[in-house]
C-alpha cells in the first residue's frame, strides 16, 4: 500500500492517469490463473533467502494468495538481480519532476535542521490526530499525560532507532546505509522504481526501506520510518500494480532486529512468515484492498512492529469475515 497521502501527488497522479488514457484499476475476476512476474533484487552485503528457499517461500505464498485472497496465480522468477545494476537500470527516473517532488519529503538524520523539521513535523502530526488514532496507533497511550509526551517521545524514539539500522554493520564492513547503498533505503527509489517498473510485477529484495521523512502517516513515524512492503500504481503493465517486499527486517541477524522481533520465528517457519507476509501486499496487487486498522485477524491489516512472528500467528488462527472496499487507484 502506498504508505502516505500527499495531495499534490494524488493530483500529479491522476494527471498522468488521463494521459495515459485510463489508470484506474480494473477489477480482476477471480475465475482465471494471473502470470505474475517475480524479481529477486540482492545486495550482496546482506542475508538473503537461498535459491531454494527463495522457491519454497514462493510455494508457500502461491497457496497462500488462492487460501487468503480467493486467486489462483502462477509465478515467473527471473534471474536474481544485484542492487547495483537494479540502480542502473532505473537511474533515468533521478531526472523526473516526481521524483524531485518526492526527495523535498526526504530528510537527512544527520542534519540538524532536518531533524527540526521532523520533530516539527511530528509534533504536528500527533497535535492534529483524533484521539482514536492516537489510541489505536501509539502504544501504551494512557501512560502519556499530554500529546507533547508523545510527539516528544515519538520523535527520539525515530532518531535513535533509524540511527542503529543505519549504521548496522555489514557483511563487507560498510554500515547498511553507506554510499552508494544509501539510496535504497529510501522511499523515493522503491515508489519510483515501482511506477516505472519493466519486465516484472513483483520485486522481492533483501534489503530494507528505512529513512526519515516529513508526509508521512503517524503508523510510519512509530515504526522509525521502516516500510515492509509496498504497492504502488503502475504505468506500463496491465494490472496496473507492481509491488515490493523488503526482507531484511525478517531475515537480519543484527542484534537490534534480533531485540525488536521479540520472539523468535522458528528457522521452519521462516519462508512461511514471508510468504504471508506477502500475501497481505498482494491483498493489495490482486484484490485492490486497502489497509485496515481495526479488523481482527485481519490480512489486511499491515504489522504495526518488528514482530512478524506476533503477525503471522494472528492471521493463521483465523480468517477476517469483515467486508474489503476495493480501491480504483492506490
Ligand atoms: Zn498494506
Ligand atoms: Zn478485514
Amino acid at each position: 500500500m502506498k504508505r502516505r497521502m500527499r495531495f499534490l501527488l494524488a493530483l500529479l497522479l491522476a494527471a498522468s492517469c488521463v494521459t495515459l488514457g485510463g489508470g484506474t484499476l480494473k477489477d480482476l475476476p477471480v475465475d482465471r490463473e494471473y502470470p505474475i512476474v517475480i524479481r529477486h533484487i540482492v545486495d550482496p552485503r546482506l542475508p538473503a533467502l537461498s535459491e531454494s528457499e527463495f522457491q519454497d517461500m514462493l510455494d508457500r505464498c502461491k497457496a497462500y494468495i488462492h487460501e487468503y485472497l480467493g486467486y489462483r496465480v502462477s509465478f515467473f522468477i527471473q534471474g536474481n538481480q544485484s542492487m547495483q545494476a537494479f540502480r542502473e537500470e532505473v537511474k533515468g527516473l533521478d531526472e523526473l519532476p516526481m521524483m524531485h517532488e518526492l526527495k523535498k519529503s526526504l530528510l537527512d538524520i544527520n542534519s540538524e535542521s532536518d531533524r527540526e523539521r521532523l520533530s516539527k513535523y511530528i509534533d504536528e502530526l500527533v497535535s492534529s490526530a483524533p484521539e482514536t488514532t492516537l489510541r489505536r496507533h501509539v502504544p501504551g497511550f494512557e501512560r502519556y499525560n499530554n500529546r507533547k509526551e508523545i510527539s516528544s517521545h515519538l520523535y527520539r524514539q525515530y532518531v535513535e532507532k533509524l540511527r542503529k539500522i543505519q549504521s548496522i554493520k555489514t557483511s563487507d564492513g560498510t554500515r547498511l546505509a553507506d554510499a552508494p547503498y544509501d539510496v535504497t533505503l529510501t522511499y523515493p527509489f522503491w515508489d519510483m522504481a515501482l511506477r516505472h517498473l519493466k519486465g516484472a510485477h513483483f520485486i522481492f529484495t533483501n534489503t530494507i526501506m528505512a529513512d526519515m521523512e516529513v508526509d508521512i502517516p503517524i503508523y510510519v513515524a512509530l515504526r522509525y520510518g521502516i516500510t515492509t512492503g509496498l504497492v504502488e500504481h503502475n504505468i506500463h503493465n496491465s494490472y496496473r500494480a507492481a509491488g515490493v517486499i523488503f526482507t531484511y527486517p525478517f531475515l537480519s541477524r543484527d542484534g537490534f532486529f534480533v531485540s525488536e522481533r521479540g520472539k523468535e520465528t522458528p528457522a521452519e517457519l521462516a519462508t512461511d512468515v514471508i510468504a504471508l507476509y506477502a500475501t497481505h501486499e498482494f491483498g493489495h496487487f490482486l484484490n485492490h484492498f486497502r489497509d485496515y486498522y481495526d479488523h481482527e485477524n485481519c490480512i489486511m491489516v499491515p504489522a504495526h512492529d518488528l514482530d512478524y512472528y506476533r503477525w503471522y500467528r494472528d492471521k493463521k488462527e483465523k480468517k477476517c469475515a469483515l467486508k474489503h472496499e476495493k480501491l480504483k487507484m492506490f
